[in-house]
């Protein structure tokens, strides 16, 4: 037994006495010892009482690098000797210029072989969050609608199960019943469309495989229909959807939901031909998480799809602090370019838009994602992650593995053959990540879905151990 020193336990009383958790169930958390983190190197967390766990989730899906990179760390502290954070209301500063000009450029590259990206990013709005950098896209591409005669009243279409953030704009572009219901007096509506979700499409005529649900699926493309059939449909009502929002190549807080190759272009040509603006959030699965071979920025970018306007936040700091960018096309910023007196202005910004800090720490990680040695840690630790993963089809609990880059998601299930679910209330995710936690490796679900997705850093050896430790914690707990 570990002695629980004075200081560990005085934190987490305080923890218990006054802080309230996101998406927690406080009355269960007030039951637990916090587990408290102290500091982190790599892919590696410490907490209080000295214990070790592997961040296999890379602190909710942020961290790029690992932590405490010292090139991250070099940067802020050489930023920290000039300025934290000036305002971007009537002033510039040279990281955030730099950054933008970065940015701008990284997305604008073309990919070998093929043709330029159209239309190209011209500029960049920074903001603090993933949910904000979603803000100001929706309210960005809802005034160029109006303003540019595409349509009067601008009505969105997003996936099933959607999740874009908590605030209210990016609420409404959701579609989590669990989530999203209890406020649907506050929101505004959007259309929903099925998202390609293999393993549990009502068009998959498969049974179910001990391999991923995309490459042992039955369909004639079903799923591609009903987002067409959602497009005519709005179209013959006379008010043709101003914008489709979408993550690329797989959905995160949905269910680590990925798509099979080629449904993303489809779609993106579908909603182009019917002149809707292309909305990317970009939060989870950019700067190489999901596409960890290319060398590009952004996901969408593997389907040759080019968005019109691009949420970025989580890695865009390495993880390091709170920072996003929305960017988008020429024609959207000169919409809101007019004489002072016209009020074209886009009357929205953030007290730590533009953060210098965050900017110098932005710069920093992606000068660390394009060096060829990230690429091929990138490489192998995909290749070591596909590998272990694939040891535990043998479980029968073990319904789905998808990963796509470096995310992956395990869907457990009652039973393998009939795909039957655990009821949500079973809590067969929570638990299963209590007992991976005990064992030194830290993860939360989504649902019944075991979320993996390590810091880049993280080598084979630990990934075996996140595999081992999920095998073994699945074994105790169902
Ligand atoms: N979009 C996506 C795809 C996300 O995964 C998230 C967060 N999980 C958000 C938006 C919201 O980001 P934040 O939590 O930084 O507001």
């Amino acid at each position: 037994m570990i002695a629980v020193k004075p200081a560990q336990k005085l934190l987490a009383e305080l923890d218990h006495r006054y802080v309230w958790h996101p998406f927690t169930q406080m009355r269960e958390w007030l039951r637990r010892d916090p587990i408290i983190i102290v500091d982190g190197k790599g892919a590696v967390l410490r907490d209080a009482a000295g214990r070790e766990y592997l961040d296999a989730n890379s602190s909710i899906w942020t961290n790029l690098h690992g932590h405490a990179h010292p090139k991250i760390n070099a940067a802020l502290t050489r930023q920290l000797k000039k300025i934290a954070h000036s305002s971007a209301l009537g002033l510039a500063s040279e990281p955030a210029s730099l950054l933008a000009e970065k940015l701008i450029l990284s997305v604008n590259r073309p990919r070998a072989g093929s043709v330029p990206p159209r239309p190209r990013m011209a500029r960049v709005f920074f903001s603090d969050n993933g949910s904000t950098a979603m803000e100001v896209a929706l309210k960005l591409a809802y005034q160029f609608a109006i303003r540019s005669g595409l349509s009067r009243r601008p009505r969105f279409l997003s996936l099933d199960n959607a999740y874009h953030g908590d605030t209210v704009g990016a609420v409404s572009l959701g579609h989590i019943d669990l989530f999203h219901r209890s406020y649907s007096g506050l929101l505004f509506k959007s259309g929903k469309v099925m998202s390609p979700y293999c393993y549990r499409c009502p068009f998959n005529r498969a049974k179910p495989e001990r391999s991923d649900a995309r490459d042992s699926r039955k369909c004639s493309w079903e799923c591609v229909g009903e987002v067409e059939r959602k497009f005519a449909a709005r179209k013959k009502k006379g008010e043709p959807f101003a914008a489709f929002v979408f993550e690329p190549l797989i959905q995160g807080a949905a269910g680590m939901i990925p798509q099979p190759s080629g449904w993303l272009a489809r779609v993106a040509e579908i909603a182009r031909g019917h002149g809707a603006q292309l909305i990317a959030d970009e939060v989870m699965t950019a700067f190489g998480r999901a596409t960890v071979t290319a060398p590009n920025l952004l996901a969408c970018h593997q389907e040759n799809v080019h968005p019109d306007f691009v949420a970025l936040a989580k890695g865009l700091t390495g993880g390091w602090l709170p920072m996003a960018a929305t960017l988008t096309k020429r024609e959207v910023f000169s919409a809101f370019l007019g004489g002072y007196g016209e009020f074209k202005t886009f009357f929205h910004g953030h007290s730590f838009t533009g953060n210098q800090l965050g900017a110098a720490a932005a710069l920093a990680s992606l000068e660390i994602l394009e060096s060829p040695a990230s690429l091929a840690a990138r490489e192998s630790l995909a290749k070591a992650l596909r590998e272990e993963l694939s040891t535990l089809w043998t479980l029968h609990h073990v319904g789905d593995i998808r990963q796509v880059g470096l995310v992956a998601g395990v869907e457990l299930v009652r039973n393998w053959k009939t795909r039957e679910p655990f009821p949500l209330s079973e809590q067969a995710g929570i638990r299963v990540c209590a007992a991976m936690a005990r064992r030194g490796v830290l993860t939360r679900p989504v649902g019944n879905v075991i979320v993996l997705m390590p810091p880049f850093c993280t080598t084979p050896a630990q990934a075996q151990k996140i595999v081992r430790v999920l095998r073994e914690a699945i074994s105790e707990t169902l």
